[in-house]
C-alpha cells in the first residue's frame, strides 16, 4: 500500500522533495503557508519585467541544475558576458581581470600581485578544496596568498561565490569549492526568472498526482507516545494524518513545528547561522552603458548585474539590474546607509540611471 506523505513548504526544496516522493510512490500532499507558491524562488512581474527576489544565478554544475534536468525541467536562459566587467576599489572602476591580457592590464593588482595571480589563479581550479574545510577564509587567505590586492581580490569572489560575507567564521573549503564552480562551469540566468523553476516542478508534481494547498499554514507536526510521526495539524485546527513528513522550511520552522521532546532538528537550529543582503532590484527604460554589465565590490562586499543582459527578463531594449550588498549573519544597523551605498555602486557603474528609472505608480 502507497504511503501518505506529506510536504511543508512550497518552495524549491519542497516542491523537489515532493516530486521524489511521488515518483517512489507515495501519494504526497504539499502545504505552503503563503498565498503563492516559491518561497525565495518567486518572480514577481511589472510591466512586462521580471523581477526575482535579489540576484539570482544558477551554477550549471550545481545540484539544482542536475535535479531539475533529471525531473525533466526545461530551463533556459544565458550565462553572463565576460566583457564588460568592472572591479570597484577606492570609489573607482577597474578592469575585472578574466585572462592573461587583462590581468596584466587591470589597475587592480599591483605588480607583485599580478605575478602572484598568474601562479596561483589557474591552480586554485585544481586543488581538492576539501583539503581546507579546516581552516576559516581569512586563515586560507592569511596562509596561502601573499599578497594584500590577490586577498581582497579572492575574498570578493568567495562573497560572489557563496553570497556570504563573514570570512572569519566560513569554511575556506566551501568558499572554494564554490569559486571552483562559478570558474569552471559558470552560471546561468534563467529566462523568465526563477518562477519558471517553480512553476515547471509544480506542473511535474500535479501531473505525478500531488496535492498542493497554498494559504495552508502547518502548525505542528504530531507524534504518538513513542515519538513516530503521525501526521499535521494545520491553522485552522484540522488534521491531516500520514506515514512521513518532510519539512522543507528554515532550520529555525523546521524545530518549531516538532511536537513533543526536542530532537536533533533543535540541535540543528540552533547551530545555523543566517546569511543576510540588503538587494536593490532596478528596471530601466534602457542601459546608460550597454558594454558594463557586471561589476563587483573589491574592497566594499558589493554587487551589480544587468541580469537581463544575459537572459530574458524584460522586454527588447529595456534593462533589469540587481544591485545587493553581501552582509555577515546581522541585519545592517542603518539601512539607508546600505541603500545609499548600492545607489552610489549604480551612479559609478551606470552613470545616468536615475533618469532612465521606471517611475511606476
Ligand atoms: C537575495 C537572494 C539571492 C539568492 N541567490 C541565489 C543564487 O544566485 N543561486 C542559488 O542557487 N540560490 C540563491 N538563493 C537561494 C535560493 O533562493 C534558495 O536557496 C531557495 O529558493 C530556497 O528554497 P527552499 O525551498 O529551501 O526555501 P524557501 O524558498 O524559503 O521555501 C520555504 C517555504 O516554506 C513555507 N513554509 C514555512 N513554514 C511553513 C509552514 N509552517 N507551513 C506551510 N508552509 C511553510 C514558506 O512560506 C516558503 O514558501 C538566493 C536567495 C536570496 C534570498
Amino acid at each position: 500500500m502507497s504511503k501518505n506523505v506529506i510536504v511543508i513548504g512550497g518552495g524549491l526544496a519542497g516542491l523537489v522533495a515532493a516530486n521524489f516522493a511521488v515518483k517512489a510512490g507515495a501519494k504526497v500532499t504539499l502545504f505552503e503557508k503563503s498565498r503563492s507558491i516559491g518561497g525565495r524562488a518567486a518572480t514577481t512581474e511589472k510591466h512586462g519585467i521580471q523581477f526575482n527576489l535579489g540576484p539570482h544565478a544558477l551554477y550549471r554544475s550545481g545540484q539544482a541544475y542536475r535535479i531539475l534536468h533529471e525531473l525533466g525541467v526545461e530551463v533556459s536562459g544565458g550565462i553572463p558576458k565576460v566583457g564588460g566587467t568592472v572591479g570597484v576599489r577606492n570609489g573607482r572602476k577597474h578592469l575585472l581581470p578574466s585572462g592573461a591580457l587583462t590581468l596584466l592590464t587591470t589597475g587592480l593588482f599591483n605588480l607583485s600581485a599580478k605575478l602572484e595571480a598568474a601562479q596561483v589563479l589557474g591552480s586554485l581550479l585544481k586543488i581538492d578544496a576539501e583539503k581546507f574545510n579546516h581552516l576559516s577564509v581569512r586563515e586560507w587567505l592569511d596562509k596561502e596568498i601573499r599578497t594584500e590586492d590577490l586577498r581582497l581580490f579572492l575574498q570578493a569572489f568567495f562573497r560572489l561565490g557563496t553570497y556570504a560575507n563573514d570570512p572569519e567564521r566560513q569554511s575556506a573549503g566551501l568558499a572554494l569549492a564554490q569559486f571552483q564552480m562559478a570558474l569552471n562551469e559558470s552560471v546561468f540566468y534563467v529566462d523568465g526568472g526563477w518562477q519558471v523553476l517553480v512553476d515547471g516542478l509544480r506542473a511535474k508534481a500535479e501531473l505525478a498526482g500531488v496535492k498542493i494547498v497554498a494559504e495552508a499554514r502547518v502548525e505542528k507536526v504530531e507524534r504518538s507516545q513513542s515519538g513516530k510521526v503521525i501526521g499535521v495539524r494545520l491553522a485552522d485546527g484540522s488534521r491531516q494524518a500520514s506515514d512521513a513528513v518532510i519539512i522543507a522550511a528554515s532550520p529555525n520552522e523546521a524545530d518549531q513545528l516538532i511536537e513533543g521532546e526536542p530532537t536533533l532538528l533543535n540541535e540543528w537550529a540552533k547551530k545555523a547561522i543566517p546569511v543576510k543582503a540588503a538587494c536593490l532590484d532596478i528596471a530601466l527604460e534602457r542601459l546608460p552603458e550597454p558594454q558594463t554589465t557586471f561589476a563587483l565590490g573589491i574592497d566594499r562586499p558589493l554587487y551589480l548585474s544587468v541580469h537581463s543582459a544575459a537572459a530574458k527578463l524584460a522586454p527588447e531594449g529595456q534593462a533589469m539590474i540587481h544591485v545587493a550588498m553581501y552582509l555577515g549573519s546581522e541585519a545592517p544597523a542603518d539601512a539607508k546607509a546600505v541603500e545609499r551605498e548600492l545607489e552610489a555602486l549604480l551612479d559609478l557603474v551606470l552613470p545616468g540611471w536615475r533618469w532612465l528609472n521606471f517611475r511606476w505608480h
